[in-house]
């Protein structure tokens, strides 16, 4: 017979889901109201505006999808593309690789320029391409590489498409709230995310937001959109400024709820003060995994603060390390993909997780657990180097 759920008490730094704050838990549990209900679409209206600011931009479509973060990523192809059309499509990661995937099943071409795991996107092979294939109508790329812990530069690739008379569809799902995000002056055309990681909130909802260029290129368009849920068109009649809100489909009501909490939360801190604190929690993790005698895989210029990728020492089995961690301690983190399955540990520092508390549990729990496997690390060394970064 089945019975309530009650799921364990773990500490969430693994490349997301992120911890959520009791907070936002307790929004969640909230009574559930309509979704036409006037109280709703004033909740709707303040979603927006606190979108906004965690974007930074001015853009008036700016709103949730309801559906996770892989599905803005589509929000952002089917909108823009028709078939025909060409976009060249920057890999160094997992995520490109969907990216592509998405352009074909629009009935595109994608270019692809291709970086090693491990690396930022390369501007100039970008540049190259574009030089190529002037008539590309869209760069796409990933802000935060989630699955190698790596930042690209999307200040410059947004300018590169603008040069080039291209949109720009920026993957930032890893990015808000950790590092810093800026849609209006990157320039940036179709950007989407996540509410699972640097947000903090429960996992199903991505925020996305387009620039005036951009939805100037969605009304423009002769070609059906291929997705009926995902064509902002309509979207538009049930999120946008003006409207009579007319039904499109039912929003995550509670969800909602648990999304306009975290945004709360993030204005409360100041965007500042949260890619602050998540710089902070990074160095102390890095000085304690360093102290151990690990090593960082990522060079220290392209790091992701959120998310940490760190190499697996020579005979010790990546699953057992985790498994440990998990039954023992609670704690999950990630394992390594592609390149880097079975190589490299993946350890998130992600929203409300990217804390001192959570750094010196990992150092700890870590030094531990690889002591114990006969792993050659420094012991007592982690937890002190952490926290002089700390002090
Ligand atoms: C997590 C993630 C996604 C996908 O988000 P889902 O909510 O899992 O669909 C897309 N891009 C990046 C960079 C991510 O980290």
């Amino acid at each position: 017979m089945a019975s309530t759920f009650h799921p364990p008490q773990r500490t969430l730094m693994g490349p997301g889901p992120s911890d959520v704050s009791p907070q936002v838990l307790e929004a969640l549990g909230r009574p559930t109201i309509g979704h036409l209900d006037p109280q709703f679409v004033k909740l709707m209206d303040e979603i927006k505006e606190l979108l906004q600011y965690a974007f930074q931009t001015n853009n008036e479509l700016t709103i949730p999808v309801s559906a996770p973060g892989s599905a803005g990523m589509e929000a952002c192809f089917v909108n823009l593309l028709a078939p025909g059309d060409k976009a060249i499509v920057c890999q160094n990661g997992v995520f490109g690789g969907r990216m592509k995937e998405n352009v074909e099943r629009c009935g595109a071409t994608a270019v692809m320029v291709q970086d090693d795991w491990g690396k930022p996107v390369s501007i100039d092979k970008v540049r190259a391409v574009f030089a190529e294939h002037p008539d590309a109508k869209v760069l796409a790329f990933v802000h935060a590489e989630t699955s190698t812990g790596v930042e690209s530069d999307a200040k410059a690739l947004c300018q590169l498409a603008h040069d080039n008379n291209a949109l720009s569809i920026v993957d930032t799902v890893t990015s808000v709230a950790g590092i810093e995000v800026n849609v209006d002056a990157w320039g940036a055309d179709a950007v989407y995310s996540g509410t699972q990681k640097c947000l903090s909130c429960v996992p199903g909802i991505s925020p996305v937001t387009f620039s005036p260029r951009a939805v100037e290129a969605i009304n423009a368009r002769t070609h059906k959109v291929q997705s009926w849920f995902l064509d902002m068109q309509l979207i538009m009649g049930y999120w946008g400024a003006n409207t009579k809100r007319a039904y499109h489909h039912t929003a995550p009501v509670n969800a909602m709820y648990a999304l306009h909490e975290s945004l709360l939360i993030l204005q409360n801190e100041g965007l500042e003060n949260a890619w602050g604190r998540h710089q902070k929690n990074h160095q102390a993790l890095v000085a304690g995994i360093e102290a151990m005698g690990l090593t960082m895989v990522v060079d220290a210029d392209d790091r992701l603060p959120q998310l940490n990728l760190i190499a697996i020492p020579e005979g010790i089995d990546d699953a057992a390390v985790r498994n440990t961690l998990l039954s023992h301690y609670d704690l999950e983190i990630g394992a390594g993909l592609g390149d880097f399955a079975g190589k490299a540990w993946r350890i998130g520092l992600m929203g409300h997780a990217s804390n001192k508390k959570n750094v010196l549990l990992c150092l700890n729990a870590l030094e531990n657990t690889l002591g114990e496997m006969g792993a050659p690390i420094n012991k007592g060394r982690a937890v002190k180097a952490a926290n002089a970064v700390y002090a």
